[in-house]
C-alpha cells in the first residue's frame, strides 16, 4: 500500500517508520529537510519524553484524548525503540530523559536513518497544499506536482516556533477537509516584560522560583532554570507559569534565587560581609550568579566599588529582599514564534484517539501537535509526537 506522511517532524518520522514495515511510505516535507524543529528541542539537548508520565500533563478540550495512544506507545515502549535504533539516553533526577550525547541531532539521525534504513522516500521542499480523496485513495498536490496514496497521515505540526517551520499549514489542509479547529494560542512561551532588570542580564541563565502575582494573589509558581533576554523572561520555569500569565489581565513575576534558604538564613550567610573588606561587587559573589548579583546591587543604587562595610542592616535586608523577592511587570507573551506548543488545533473529537484516524475522511489520519493537545514542560510534548505518531502509522491495526 502507499503512504503518504505530510510533515516530516517528530511525529511524522514516527508514523512513517511504523507505516514503513509494511508499505511504501513517502514523506512531504515543505522545509529544506527532516526534524527542523526537533533539532532545536530542548535547548539543542532534546528532552524526548518524562518518566513521570501522567494524562494530566496533557491540555486541549479533551485531554482524556491523549490516554489510548499513550498507554499503546508509553515511555517505557518509546525509550526500547530508541535504544533499538542505537540512541542511549540518560534521565536526570527530575524525570525528564535526553540523548546521552546531549544532542538533539542524534534524535533526528537515528529516526531519518532508521526510515532511509525502511525505504522511506523523503521528498523535501514539497507543500503539500491540498489533499483530494479519489477512488478510495488520495492525491496529495503541491504547486507543481500531484501523488497519490492509499492512506495520508496529517503530521504537519502546530504554528508555535514559526523559525523552525511552525505554520498553520496543517490547519488549513485539514479545514478543506471538513475539519475543524479550535482557537489556538502559544503555550510553552517566552515572556515580555519590563526589561530594565533582564536586558542587562540577557543570556544568564538562574536557578530560582518564579511567581505569577496578580492583584496581589499568587496565580501561578513554578521552579527551575529562569533565563533572561532582552525583551523578558524565558526558560523552562518560566515557560510552566506563560500560559497563565500571558491570558491574567495585569501581572507581574516575582522571582526568588535563593529558593533553598529562607531569608534569614541567606542574612546569616551574608551579614558576616559587612565586616570584609569586599566591594559591593562581591556582596552576592557565590550566593547567585555574577552578573545577576552585580545587577541586583547596582539596581538597589549600591555602586559596585562601594566598601561593603559602609552597608547597614537595613541595606542588607534590602539586598536580600532583592534576591528572595524581585517583581517585574509582565506585559505579554512573545506570540507563536517564542513559544515552544501551540494550545489548541484540529478538534479532538474529530479524530478516533484509538487510532488517529480521522471521523471526517476515512483513511486520513492526524498525529502530532496539529491536533488539540499539548502538554506541559519536560518532554511531554515529544512524547505526544512518538505515541501519536507510532499509533497513526499502524494505519488502523492495533497497537
Ligand atoms: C524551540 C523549541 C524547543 C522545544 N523543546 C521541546 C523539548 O525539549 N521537549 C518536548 O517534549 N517538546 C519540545 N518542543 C515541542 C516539540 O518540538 C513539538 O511539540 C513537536 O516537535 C511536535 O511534533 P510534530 O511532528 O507534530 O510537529 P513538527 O515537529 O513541527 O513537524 C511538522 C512538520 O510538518 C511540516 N509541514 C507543515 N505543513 C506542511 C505541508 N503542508 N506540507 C509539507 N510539510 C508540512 C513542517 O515544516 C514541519 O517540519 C519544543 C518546541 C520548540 C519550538
Amino acid at each position: 500500500m502507499k503512504v503518504i506522511v505530510i510533515g516530516g517532524g517528530a511525529a511524522g518520522l514516527m508514523a512513517a517508520i511504523t507505516a514503513a514495515e509494511k508499505n511504501e511510505v513517502t514523506v512531504l516535507e515543505r522545509g529544506p529537510r527532516v526534524g527542523r524543529k526537533l533539532a532545536v528541542t530542548g535547548n539543542g539537548r532534546c528532552n524526548l519524553t518524562n518518566m513521570n508520565m501522567d494524562v494530566a500533563c496533557y491540555h486541549g478540550e479533551d485531554p482524556e484524548f491523549v490516554r489510548p495512544a499513550l498507554r499503546a506507545f508509553d515511555v517505557e515502549k518509546t525509550l526500547s525503540f530508541f535504544r533499538s535504533l542505537g540512541l542511549l539516553t540518560v534521565t536526570e533526577p527530575s524525570g525528564r530523559v535526553y540523548p546521552l550525547s546531549d544532542q538533539a541531532g542524534s534524535v533526528v539521525d537515528v529516526l531519518r536513518l532508521r526510515a532511509a534504513d525502511l525505504g522511506v522516500k523523503f521528498r523535501c521542499e514539497f507543500f503539500a497544499h491540498e489533499i483530494r480523496p479519489e477512488n478510495g485513495g488520495f492525491r496529495v498536490f503541491s504547486d507543481s506536482e500531484e501523488l497519490f496514496a492509499h492512506k495520508v497521515i496529517v503530521a504537519a505540526g502546530g504554528a508555535a516556533g514559526t523559525r523552525f517551520g511552525g505554520s498553520e499549514a496543517g490547519y488549513i489542509l485539514l479545514a478543506r477537509l471538513g475539519h475543524t479547529k479550535t482557537a489556538i494560542y502559544p503555550a510553552l512561551s517566552q515572556l515580555r516584560a519590563d526589561n530594565t532588570f533582564t536586558r542587562p542580564l540577557k543570556g544568564v541563565r538562574a536557578d530560582g522560583r518564579v511567581e505569577i502575582v496578580s492583584r496581589g494573589q499568587v496565580i501561578a509558581a513554578s521552579e527551575g532554570e529562569i533565563q533572561f533576554t532582552d525583551y523578558g523572561i524565558s526558560g523552562p520555569a518560566v515557560f510552566e507559569v506563560s500560559r497563565t500569565a500571558a491570558t491574567a489581565r495585569e501581572c507581574a513575576a516575582r522571582l526568588d534565587f535563593a529558593r533553598f534558604l529562607t531569608s534569614g538564613e541567606l542574612t546569616d550567610i551574608l551579614r558576616p560581609r559587612l565586616k570584609s573588606t569586599l566591594t559591593a561587587e562581591n556582596l552576592l559573589t557565590g550566593t547567585v550568579h555574577n552578573k545577576l548579583g552585580r545587577t541586583i546591587v547596582t539596581r538597589l543604587g549600591y555602586p559596585l566599588a562601594m566598601p561593603v562595610s559602609k552597608l547597614t542592616e537595613r541595606d542588607l535586608e534590602r539586598v536580600i529582599v532583592a534576591v528572595k523577592r524581585t517583581e517585574i511587570n509582565i506585559l505579554g507573551h512573545m506570540g507563536m514564534d517564542g513559544a515552544q506548543v501551540t494550545a489548541g488545533g484540529i478538534r479532538t473529537r474529530e479524530a478516533d484517539p484509538e487510532t488517529m484516524e480521522s471521523r471526517i475522511v476515512p483513511g486520513l489520519f492526524l498525529c502530532g501537535e496539529v491536533l488539540d493537545v499539548d502538554g506541559d514542560c519536560g518532554g511531554y510534548n515529544l512524547q505526544w509526537a512518538w505515541s501519536s505518531g507510532r499509533v497513526a502509522g499502524l494505519l488502523g491495526e492495533k497497537a
